[in-house]
């Protein structure tokens, strides 16, 4: 028998969420989430899809990744789906930064955990959260292929141009300074898909994806390959997002640290968990800043304005990067459902073969689709990203590959 099924694992310094998927049809055998983990009130909710039944949860105290991922085990196994099942060909698991070394999915060795360490310096918060997930699955699985996939590869084909800061190139180089953008694997995904959408093969098509979530990034991707992108060294850079900045000038910071006596890491919360829309508005879920703006509130209605205006400037910037655009495609839960600020992005952009169709945009759907009005220029669509799928295929594929060479 081939082993088809991926478990897939997104593991977050209190948090681990998973999927298993059976790649013959991609589809979804069972999902969960284990969240506060490492506190008393830890929780478990784990929907065996497969076995059509509804979410089962438990609560209590899930002492460390370990213990989370034994009691993911354990649930997996209740419905005939265990870990040491030889169906499951591997472990995928998701790793923000992946630096310039990590430029595809990659199976762990020694090695490669060193390497990803070797990057917790760019990225402190996720890193090291990450390599407990990889160090926790090698315990309980030694045999089994895991593989990493980072957030970061998709983008390692930026040109030089596109990924420097224009700072001293000593300095630099000594600190991995350079834009290396996140949520690659989305990208790579939404901008694939957009193409099959379009009736096109990726190799022929030139994409700007705007995927909008609680954090948010645009993409330039030609011909398949990201030729630039909004995030930078961190996800801070680039659009206005739930609770970060986005943009700003660089002085900001040293004018908070000399003038406001702050310290580097107060300005590091300030701009990453204190701004955006909800340090605009108090509010950082759209839904909510929608239903303000209707009601009149003029903070809500700054938000959005400054949010839009923000994703308009980098429209108009990747269209100029890319010469010709075929397609804009909105993703993540903010461009999968808020119709309002897919129109107002593009409004008035129709001298740029760029216009959305009303009705259509107003429909909901969790289905790819196309918003613009038959004959655009260039196609406007909406594609809900599946990053859990994409990981499971990269891990499958690298597998499928690695068990053809034996
Ligand atoms: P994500 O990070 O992709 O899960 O996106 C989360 C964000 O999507 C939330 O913070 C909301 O701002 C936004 N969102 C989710 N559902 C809706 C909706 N129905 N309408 C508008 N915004 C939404």
């Amino acid at each position: 028998m081939t082993a088809t099924r991926v478990l897939v694992l997104n593991s977050g310094s209190s948090s681990l969420k998973y999927q298993l998927l059976d790649m013959r049809d991609a589809s979804r055998l069972a999902t969960g989430l284990v969240e506060r983990i490492g506190e008393a009130t830890s929780r478990l909710v784990h929907t065996p899809l497969a076995a059509g039944a509804g979410p089962r949860e438990r609560t209590g105290p899930i002492a460390d990744h370990d213990a989370a991922l034994k009691a993911v085990a354990d649930e997996l196994a209740h419905d005939g789906l265990g870990l040491d099942s030889p169906e499951l060909a591997a472990i995928g698991h998701r790793v923000v930064h992946g630096g310039l070394r990590f430029t595809e999915p990659t199976v762990v060795t020694d090695e490669v955990l060193t390497e990803i360490e070797r990057l917790i310096p760019v990225a402190p918060l996720h890193n090291p959260a990450n390599l407990t997930g990889i160090r926790t699955a090698r315990a309980l699985r030694p045999e089994l292929p895991q593989v990493a996939v980072f957030d970061t590869a998709f983008h390692t084909t930026m040109p030089e141009a596109a990924a420097r800061y224009a700072i001293d190139v000593e300095t630099a180089d000594a600190h991995r300074i350079r834009r290396y953008g996140f949520h690659g694997t989305s990208h790579a995904y939404v901008s694939r898909r957009a193409a099959r959408l379009l009736g096109r093969d990726p190799s022929e098509v030139n994409v700007i994806v705007l995927h909008l979530g609680n954090g948010a990034s645009a993409s330039a991707v030609s011909g398949g390959r990201c030729v630039e992108t909004s995030m930078g060294l961190t996800p801070l850079e680039g659009l206005v997002m739930g609770t970060r900045s986005g943009d700003v000038d660089p002085a900001v910071t040293f004018h908070l640290m000399r003038v406001a006596g702050m310290s580097a890491d107060e300005v590091d919360v300030l701009l990453n968990k204190r701004s955006g829309l909800v340090g605009l508005c108090g509010d950082n879920d759209m839904r909510e800043i929608r239903r303000r703006v209707d009601e009149g509130d003029e903070r809500a209605a700054l938000a959005f304005d400054v949010y839009v205006h923000r994703l308009k400037k980098y429209i108009g910037a990747y269209y100029a990067v890319l010469g010709r655009v075929d397609a804009v495609v909105f993703t993540a839960g903010v461009g999968e459902n808020a119709a309002p600020v897919r129109s107002a992005a593009l409004a008035g952009l129709e001298g740029l073969g760029l216009a959305v169709d009303a009705e259509l945009n107003a429909v909901r759907s969790a289905e790819a689709r196309l918003i613009s009005p038959a004959g655009s220029r260039v196609a406007v669509a909406v594609v809900p990203t599946d990053e859990e799928l994409e990981i499971a295929r990269q891990t499958h594929e690298l597998v499928e590959k690695a068990n053809a060479r034996k």
